[in-house]
């Protein structure tokens, strides 16, 4: 064992090193264009953000996020999922997977997964569930880990929480059925990732490609060092067993 019944792992600046802010930003604008004969480009980017941040903060649990996402996208524009979805779906086959140049894969993360999984502890993709699932497959790849055995990815298409709610977390919990003081979250984001240490849940912060946050947000951040030390970390967790708080 490493310490930690499950490890629970944020993709997006941790296991795929990328700057998240530029990445999104180049998503939205390679997107935004096919939506041109239904949409101005810009109004496009307003009305997916609005709907972005209304499927972020939905406290509701009875939809999955992309119910709530498109319930709010479809209701506040005249769009005609018959005519939309297509769209998407063609944006993620084939323009989507020209995006990874704004990545910096490493062979770390598959080193990491790997050597955590050869000890027994079970693996959770905890990306923040804003994406659908074909999105999540196409970074896994980019990253080199789409064959890793993750025991739950989090996708929109079937979370009802986004990060950094801590009903998010609970229900990776409910899912894998594990109590937080065997869980370890590993991620990038004080605010969005660390945040777990509120339900007492352990934290790691790779510190690769930090993002920078408020100072109040560091109580939550228990452990931290650059993806390359995880592994060591896990060893010297794995001497320690039984004894971690
Ligand atoms: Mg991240």
């Amino acid at each position: 064992m490493c310490g930690f019944r499950v490890l629970l792992f944020d993709l997006d600046g941790t296991l795929l090193p990328m700057d998240t802010g530029q990445f999104l930003q180049a998503y939205l604008t390679t997107l935004a264009p096919h939506f041109a004969p239904f949409m101005p480009p810009e109004q496009f980017v307003q009305e997916l953000l609005r709907a972005t941040r209304e499927m972020v903060e939905n406290t509701e649990g009875s939809k999955t996020n992309a119910e709530v996402f498109w319930e709010s996208f479809l209701g506040k524009t005249s769009f005609d999922p018959e005519q939309t979805f297509p769209v998407f779906e063609q944006f993620y086959l084939s323009v989507f997977p020209k995006l990874h140049v704004h990545t910096q894969p490493t062979p770390l993360a598959r080193e990491v997964l790997t050597k955590a999984a050869a000890r027994g502890c079970e693996l959770v993709l905890a990306t923040n569930p804003v994406f659908p699932r074909i999105a999540i497959e196409e970074r896994l790849r980019w990253a080199g880990i789409a064959d890793v055995p993750f025991r739950l990815i989090t996708d929109y298409e079937t979370m009802h929480y986004c990060k950094p709610n801590l009903s998010y977390f609970q229900e990776i919990l409910e899912k894998v059925e594990v109590d937080t003081a065997d869980c370890l979250m590993i991620g990038n984001d004080p605010a969005e990732d660390m945040v777990a240490a509120e339900l007492g849940i352990s934290t790691y912060l790779v510190e690769d490609c930090a993002v920078v946050r408020d100072e109040h947000t560091a109580a939550n951040i228990n452990h931290r060092g650059m993806l390359e030390e995880l592994v060591s970390f896990l060893d010297s967790r794995s001497f320690n067993n039984g004894h971690h708080k």
